[in-house]
């Protein structure tokens, strides 16, 4: 295969797999620039739990501590019926980190750390991105051109780069909306994480930081217009439990979006390559795309530290060799794991709640999750 330097490298999107990768790249020496499409930082968004694979990325960039002091360390998690009846609950010994529960700005804000703050370019995306045989030319929004050996998608489920550069992939439009919101820090849900299932949705509350996040997933035959509070409540009453209740107990705007799913024949090409939600972004049921974007970084940056002159596009191959399997696996999970969440069915629901109730699988699950590579 062709190949050629690495010299000048270009990330495409500032979220966990960007920074990260940027992270690595600094640590071995390397200067790329990043590209970021937001205007400024939000602090806005959803609780994100990490797993041993994720914190692992964070330990290795100096940024887990930081990242510990906003998060929890939950020692309990607690699957729920629709009313509220407990049908499993798994306890972690008090020393022992199963995952961290954070919310996602406060996650970004520690990788940061990693990353000098001039190497990224906010309010910059690119136009067009031209892979040629000794380089990739690259066209930004705002009409200025410029050259680079390696261009990173680090940009997400909607990616840019993936449009312009890769032919063979799908973007799943499924038919589950999730809300996300917070409630303040006293708000009592009896564990650390609860999961409640309702008639084809869940609700899931955890402690995160220093307040509660509440998600609500749900499976809907058309898009809800508006996706506001009433919409919500109704689900939450559907649900029941201590859900409407923590919706009433604050005014916080949800979070709305739909969940997509992408699968991707290749990830790389040459000289371009895609790493996190841009190649494979998975059902949030699983809570595991964060940890799966950190290995993609990690992993990559690997393959580009060892790789030898000329060997870009061999790096590229290999970084996918890799990180295939794992990605593969979590998204069979998390189509099964979906499957039995968001059953409709009232028999069926019987079924799987008896199941779960009487037998360890479901801890059995959480267990394996944790130690997924
Ligand atoms: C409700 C919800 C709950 C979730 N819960 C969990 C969980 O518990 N655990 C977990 O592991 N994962 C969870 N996830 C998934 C997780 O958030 C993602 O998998 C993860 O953020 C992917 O990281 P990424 O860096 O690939 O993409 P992102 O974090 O989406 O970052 C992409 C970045 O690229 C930027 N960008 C986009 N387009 C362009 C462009 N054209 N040019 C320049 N920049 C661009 C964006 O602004 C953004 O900064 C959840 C997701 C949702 C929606």
């Amino acid at each position: 295969m062709s190949g050629g330097s690495t010299d000048d490298i270009l990330i495409v999107g500032g979220g966990l797999a960007g920074l990260a990768l940027a992270g690595y790249l600094a640590r071995q020496g390397r200067e790329p620039t990043i590209v970021e499409q937001a205007d400024e930082w939000r602090a806005s968004g959803y609780g994100i739990g990490l797993w041993e694979d994720g914190l692992a990325v964070l330990d290795e960039l100096g940024c887990l501590e930081s990242a510990r002091k906003h998060a929890a360390d939950p020692d309990q998690f607690e699957i729920r019926a629709t009313g509220g009846e407990v049908l499993t609950q798994t306890i972690v010994p008090a020393d022992q980190t199963l995952l961290l529960a954070i919310y996602r700005a406060d996650l970004h804000a520690a990788l940061r750390e990693a990353v000098p703050t001039d190497w990224i370019r906010m309010g910059t995306e690119p136009r067009d991105v031209e892979e040629r045989a000794d380089g990739v030319t690259v066209t930004f929004e705002d009409g200025t051109t410029e050259a680079f050996d390696l261009v990173v998608g680090a940009d997400g489920v909607h990616s840019t780069v993936r449009e312009q550069c890769f032919a063979n992939w799908k973007k799943r439009d499924l038919d589950t909306y999730v809300w996300s919101l917070w409630a303040p820090q006293d708000t009592d849900i009896g564990s650390d994480m609860v999961s409640v299932w309702g008639p084809g949705s869940e609700g899931f509350v955890a402690r995160v930081g220093d307040r509660v996040g509440f998600n609500l997933a749900a499976r809907l035959e058309t898009p809800p217009a508006p996706p506001g509070r009433e919409e919500l409540r109704a689900h939450a009453e559907a649900i029941d439990w201590r859900l409407p209740a923590i919706l009433d107990s604050t005014d916080d705007e949800p979070f709305f979006d739909r969940v997509r799913e992408i699968s991707c024949a290749s990830w790389n090409t040459d000289r371009v390559v895609l790493v996190g939600d841009a190649a494979h972004a998975v059902h949030p049921i699983s809570g595991m795309g964060a940890s799966l974007a950190l290995q993609d970084a990690r992993v990559l940056a690997q393959e580009l530290a060892t790789a030898s002159p000329g060997g870009v596009s061999d790096a590229l191959a290999q970084f996918e060799t890799r990180r295939r399997p794992a990605v593969t696996r979590v998204q069979r999970q998390a189509r099964i794991e979906a499957a039995v969440t968001f059953l409709e069915s009232a028999p069926l629901r019987r079924v799987r709640n008896a199941v779960t109730r009487h037998t360890p699988l479901f801890e059995w699950f959480v267990r394996r999750q944790a130690i997924d590579r």
